[in-house]
């Protein structure tokens, strides 16, 4: 069994088709584990959830999931934001709606859990330091988890006192061994560690290996989409860095 771990597709479909196409290139996948913010700050939501849908899928929810159905307020995110949670909602039929309403806050499969922020706070924690680490490993019934929301790809081994992060870099493996690990696949949609491909992680169950991969796609045939439809061109932007 091999799954595709992906998180933060922000509605690129650009750059969720190149992984979807990479990832079979790369040895394929039996399954597609989705780490949330499916949609939100790009310019396809709708098309994104279908190409998901048809998957063999096990997909969470982020916040801007919640942002974009109305189930959390929009007054703590910034105006481009707030602006990008507003169109997005407009865009999404009955269908689309019962897709994102569907998503529970955390899974769990093959001995890992799945969670967009943290097993401490689902939905808003981004796990970024030792001491938020420290509250999921507490938190989990599995041994291994994954997270996303930060759109920074890691892995991060408990160890004695204070868990050890690694950033992960294009074409590295992780070996799944006795220790507990929390691992991020970094962002399909928006990178945000100055690495302006999509990322992701490919999971050999047999194996008990995760391979850490990117892949470019074309920035520009999204970022014209954004413009034709309105979206903000700080967010516009900010897929030519990974920023
Ligand atoms: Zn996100």
């Amino acid at each position: 069994m091999r799954a595709l771990i992906i998180s933060d597709v922000h509605a690129n479909l650009e750059a969720l088709e190149r992984v979807l196409e990479d990832a079979q290139q790369q040895g394929g996948f039996d399954a597609v584990w989705c780490l949330g913010d499916v949609v939100d700050y790009g310019p396809d939501p709708g098309p994104c959830i279908e190409v998901l849908a048809e998957q063999e899928l096990l997909c969470v929810a982020g916040n801007h999931d919640y942002a974009a159905l109305g189930k959390i307020g929009i007054e703590n995110f910034n105006t481009y934001a707030a602006q990008s949670a507003l169109w997005t909602r407009e865009q999404l039929g009955a269908d689309h709606v019962a897709f994102l309403e569907g998503l529970p806050k955390v899974a769990a499969r093959n001995g890992f859990s799945l969670v967009h922020g943290s097993l401490r706070d689902p939905l808003w924690e981004y796990l970024v330091s030792g001491p938020s680490a420290m509250e999921t490993f507490r938190r989990m019934s599995t041994r291994f988890c994954l997270v996303g929301h930060s759109h920074i790809p890691f892995v991060c081994a408990e160890a004695e006192g204070m868990p050890r992060f690694d950033v992960l870099m294009d074409g590295q493996g992780v070996e799944l061994g006795e220790g507990r690990i929390i691992a991020n696949p970094g962002s399909v949609g928006q990178p945000r560690d100055g690495d302006r491909r999509a990322s992701y992680l490919l999971y050999d169950v047999e194996k008990g290996w995760l391979a850490h991969h990117r892949v470019a796609y074309d920035v520009s045939v999204t970022q014209e989409r954004m413009r034709v439809v309105g979206l903000h061109p700080y967010l516009i932007e900010r897929l030519s860095y990974g920023r």
